[in-house]
């Protein structure tokens, strides 16, 4: 089927020309950022210092589309209310768009277009063969019922009509949603679809349950990834992470899973905070604690652990902090608190500019987002390629495959760092620079 933009979809083209980067003002919450311009900044130093040639520089400066939806959707009191959502696909030279849908009341569109910009650059460092987009919806899912979230759910999908598409834009789960919001997604594209063709689209979203056709291991495959990428660090470091003293800032998908598989370990979780609190003890059972946030709603009131301020959890003595909440949560009011060796970003932007300066000087390790928290979309991957073939790998098969992309990635990003004498979150923007201008240098810029 041809692809058509839904007629009451807004699609914009791009190819504005590139304005250099605002400079980025110094705050330690994040709150004055502008999330996609912090993003241009740091892309711009990658591309300075891996000699990006200009048109390729131009193609990345603004997504290639930018789809917003207003759509109505019924509350169970009958009301009905109408809610923004958005799909920005940033780049597609590699291959189909694919990025998460977040649900959360503080979807901005400029979130949108930095997050799927990140997306870009993931998938050209995990060396998958995807581009990058982002969605979102902004809403509240924590007091919606299931009922609205799945009406949201399937308006909104149906309203972004053909403007996704196993073969063209394949969306994922992220902040606010999960494998059951990807299910009522494949289910409403597959009923839009003829027929015959209902089961060749399974692989319009990733992160699916199993039995809609996702993958083992994509559940966890984040906080895999994020263990994964420290264990590299670990081994270049000559550290064990068996009694690493840990702490996460986020407790949902990515901070759950991490903390469960890193304490599997041997890793000792000391701190946890999310939108709820901040709990500290010597020892948190990550099983425990994830089935009594799924219960709660989050950590606070968590009686096996003691509460505390957020600032006396980011100055928790430990070897390893993982954020795994929101983006701009590490300024440098929090950098300086932080006594930690190692961060892994479970989260896409959690360092502000400034956070990263005092990062620096202080000689912590970052671990970026788009390497540390590429896990996900790896086994998205591994997911649309079974899909495809009709196959089912086992969970062994899974994690072997992501450990080995993982380990790939660390290698190429150490290795760029130290021949550009930059950080690693530079050196991986510039190693994913490196195969989106080998393509663009393949085949040009249309026509
Ligand atoms: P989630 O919805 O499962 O969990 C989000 C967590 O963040 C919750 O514990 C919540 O309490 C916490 N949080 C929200 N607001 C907060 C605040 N103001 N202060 C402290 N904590 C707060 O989301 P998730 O899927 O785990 O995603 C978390 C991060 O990881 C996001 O940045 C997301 O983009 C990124 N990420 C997710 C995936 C994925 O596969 N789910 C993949 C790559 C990156």
């Amino acid at each position: 089927m041809a692809k058509k933009p839904a007629s009451n979809v807004r699609v914009q083209s791009r190819f504005t020309p590139i304005d250099p980067p605002k400079p980025v003002g110094d705050s330690s919450d994040g709150g004055e950022l502008n999330f996609f311009e912090v993003h241009l900044e740091q892309l711009h130093r990658a591309m300075e210092a891996n000699g990006t040639v200009p048109k390729v520089r131009l193609v990345l400066s603004e997504p290639k589309n930018e789809i917003i939806v207003n759509f109505p959707a019924m509350m169970d009191s009958g009301e009905y209310r109408l809610f923004t959502g958005y799909r920005i696909q940033h780049n597609n030279i590699l291959g189909p768009y694919k990025g998460g849908i977040r649900y959360s009341e503080h979807v901005t569109r400029e979130e949108v277009k930095a997050l799927s910009a990140l997306m870009t650059y993931k998938c050209a460092l995990m060396q998958i063969p995807f581009g990058g987009a982002k969605g979102g919806v902004r809403c509240n899912p924590r007091v919606l019922s299931r009922n609205e979230v799945e009406r949201i759910t399937r308006r909104f999908t149906h309203d972004l009509g053909s403007n996704i598409g196993p073969e063209y834009d394949i969306p994922a789960p992220d902040m606010g949603t999960n494998a059951q919001t990807m299910v009522w997604m494949m289910d409403t594209y597959m009923n839009g679809q003829d027929i015959t063709k209902k089961n060749a689209v399974r692989g319009v979203v990733t992160g699916k349950s199993l039995t809609a056709g996702g993958s083992v291991g994509r559940e966890k495959a984040t906080g895999q990834g994020v263990v994964f990428a420290l264990d590299e660090w670990a081994d270049e470091n000559n550290f064990s992470l068996d009694g690493a003293r840990f702490t996460v800032q986020g407790f949902g998908n990515v901070g759950s899973h991490a903390a469960r598989i890193l304490s599997k370990a041997g890793g000792i979780l000391v701190g946890v905070s999310d939108h709820t609190g901040s709990i500290c003890d010597e020892n948190i059972d990550p099983e425990e604690l994830a089935a009594y946030v799924a219960a709660n709603g989050g950590v606070a009131g968590y009686a096996k652990a003691a509460s505390c301020t957020r600032d006396d959890f980011f100055g928790l003595a430990c070897d390893v902090f993982i954020p795994a909440a929101l983006e701009f949560q590490i300024g440098a009011h929090e950098a300086k608190l932080l006594r930690c060796r190692v961060i892994v970003e479970g989260a896409n932007g959690p360092t502000t500019p400034a956070g990263d300066v005092v990062l620096e000087s202080r000689g912590i390790t970052v671990l970026p987002d788009i390497f540390a928290n590429g896990g996900g979309v790896v086994v998205s991957y591994f997911e649309w390629v079974q899909n495809r073939r009709s196959e089912s790998w086992d969970l062994k098969e899974v994690d072997t495959r992501l450990r080995a992309k993982i380990q790939d990635a660390y290698a190429r990003m150490r290795a760029k760092a130290t021949a550009l004498a930059v950080p690693n979150r530079i050196a991986a923007l510039a190693c994913a620079l490196d195969r989106l201008q080998a393509s663009y240098a393949e085949r040009g810029i249309f026509p």
